[in-house]
């Protein structure tokens, strides 16, 4: 049977919009040395927007140009796809069919429209799909990276066409919550497929222990495993769509609510509320369960 205290607990979690998916997660809780957070959607807003657009190849007109990203990104779920289409639209740019539509985790998106294969993402992506002349690049990465921000990257077949500027803010309560974890002693970290540059940021504003940038979704997974093995347990809090096997490794995974559904099922507990402090809030309703055994 489940002990009285928990099935409280529980429920008054449950009524602040925090859904406990197991019952040991108050122990597993406090049980956790390390707290390793999934920046975007989860230190962040999640919402980022386009700041700028460099275009750096003239083989197609701008109004062409936007049209092939906005369909393609159109077809994705990633915040940055968000961010770019709402940008399109603001401009009016209409959306056409997409052939062959891919979407490749941590890198970003490639489809066919009219016989072109436009390529959206990071440097990665762009290497893999074989794009040339990438140095005209670095001036305007180091522009973008040094202001925090990220740059994606479109390919037009083989070369590279636009530099788009995405942003993202910290949610307002991260300071706050962030410096409270670490005055309960745990060791906070994030990672994060963006780039070092912003991640970076984000990591010295909120004086982090530690951050790990590029990396792709099954390497946070292996981070996590490999931490662990070295007998520290995590405290995992992710939102996107690529989080639900980091989640599930982690000895206790957190789900923010605004993500994808796929990581809410892999939660141990998920913020439904989509409020970063009520981590706060179920650390400190795990100390109280324990204080009841006692
Ligand atoms: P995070 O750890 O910050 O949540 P993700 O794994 O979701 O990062 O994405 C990593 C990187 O992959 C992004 O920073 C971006 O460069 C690229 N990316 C992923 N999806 C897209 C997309 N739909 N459009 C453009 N870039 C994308
Ligand atoms: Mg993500």
């Amino acid at each position: 049977a489940v002990p009285m205290a928990v099935s409280i607990a529980v429920v008054a979690a449950s009524r602040k919009g925090v859904v406990i998916r197991r019952g040991d997660v108050f122990d597993r809780l406090l049980e956790s040395s390390t707290i390793i957070f999934d920046k975007t959607g989860t230190l962040t807003i999640g919402k980022p927007h386009v700041e700028n657009i460099w275009i750096v190849n003239n083989t197609v007109d701008e109004k062409t140009l936007l049209f092939y990203i906005c369909s393609v990104e159109s077809r994705s779920e990633h915040p940055i796809a968000k961010a770019v289409t709402d940008f399109c639209k603001d401009k009016g740019v209409e959306t056409g069919d997409v052939e062959e539509f891919n979407h490749f985790p941590g890198l970003g998106v490639v489809g066919i429209i009219n016989n072109s294969t436009v390529s959206i993402g990071n440097m990665e992506l762009l290497k893999r799909m074989g794009v040339e002349e990438m140095e005209k690049l670095e001036k305007i990465d180091d522009i973008i990276s040094s202001k925090g921000s990220t740059p994606v990257l479109v390919a037009l077949n083989n070369s590279l066409v636009a530099v788009i500027e995405v942003s993202d803010r910290l949610r307002p309560e991260a300071e706050k919550v962030v410096r409270y974890l670490k005055s309960l002693g745990y060791r906070i970290g994030i990672a994060s497929g963006d780039v070092k540059g912003s991640v970076e940021r984000y990591a010295k504003a909120l004086q982090l222990d530690f951050y790990r940038y590029e990396l792709k979704p099954l390497e946070k997974t292996e981070l996590v495993k490999e931490i662990q093995s070295k007998g520290e347990k995590i405290l995992y809090v992710g939102d996107g769509v690529n989080d639900a096997a980091t989640i599930s490794v982690a000895h206790v995974g957190v789900a923010m609510g605004g993500g994808a559904d796929v990581s809410k099922e892999a939660g141990d507990v998920v913020l439904t509320s989509n409020k970063l402090s009520d981590l706060v809030f179920i650390i400190e309703l795990s100390k109280k369960v324990r204080r009841k055994f006692l």
